[in-house]
């Protein structure tokens, strides 16, 4: 997602851009490996001011994914929305100390970005915004209750005998010595 600085600076603008998550390489990531489902495209509303060689980017961005349950995978909707700013120069200002010497400050220290080039590049933040609001322990409900872990059936929807199964179990060991024979 690249905006050109001159048409920000030209026009204090307010910008609205959707790109499809699989632009983006750690959501395309996170829906090949991960098994997210983007469901539209992630949407940035970006409102540019342009203060004595200063360009102040605020931005809200929102993206619908489906992110299967850590219990028992179904899919799960969630909106992950947030906001972000960031201020960017062409060069550093140059900065003196209170005796009048220069001070060599680094753009982060000046709470500052380099512009490099004719365009600014958002694919980074968004990317990163979007991975921020990514839920550690998705859960499709707070009483999930997940996958058996012998047979696999969903819990939520079915019944299984393998905790029963589990009590006669070495009964079962006999059982099968007999078939053998
Ligand atoms: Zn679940
Ligand atoms: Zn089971």
């Amino acid at each position: 997602m690249e905006l050109r600085v001159a048409e920000i600076k030209e026009q204090s603008a307010e910008l609205q851009i959707e790109e499809s998550a699989e632009s983006f390489p750690i959501l395309a990531q996170l829906a090949k490996e991960e098994g997210y489902v983007f469901l539209g495209p992630v949407c940035v509303s970006l409102s540019a001011d342009v203060v004595g060689g200063i360009v102040e980017l605020s931005g809200q961005l929102s993206v619908e994914v489906e992110i299967p349950c850590g219990r028992c995978l179904a899919p799960s909707l969630y909106t992950l929305e947030t906001s972000f700013s960031h201020s960017y120069v062409d060069a550093l200002p140059q900065v003196s100390g209170e005796d009048g010497e220069e001070l060599e400050l680094s753009a982060e220290e000046m709470g500052l970005e380099l512009i490099d080039g004719e365009t600014i590049d958002l694919t980074e933040e968004i990317q990163q915004q979007v991975v921020l609001l990514v839920p550690a322990h998705p859960l499709c409900s707070e009483g999930c209750k997940g996958l058996c872990f012998e047979c696999g059936v969903d819990l939520n929807h079915e019944k299984c005998q393998c905790a029963d199964k589990k009590v006669g179990m070495h009964f079962a060991g006999l059982k099968d010595l007999k078939v053998e024979k």
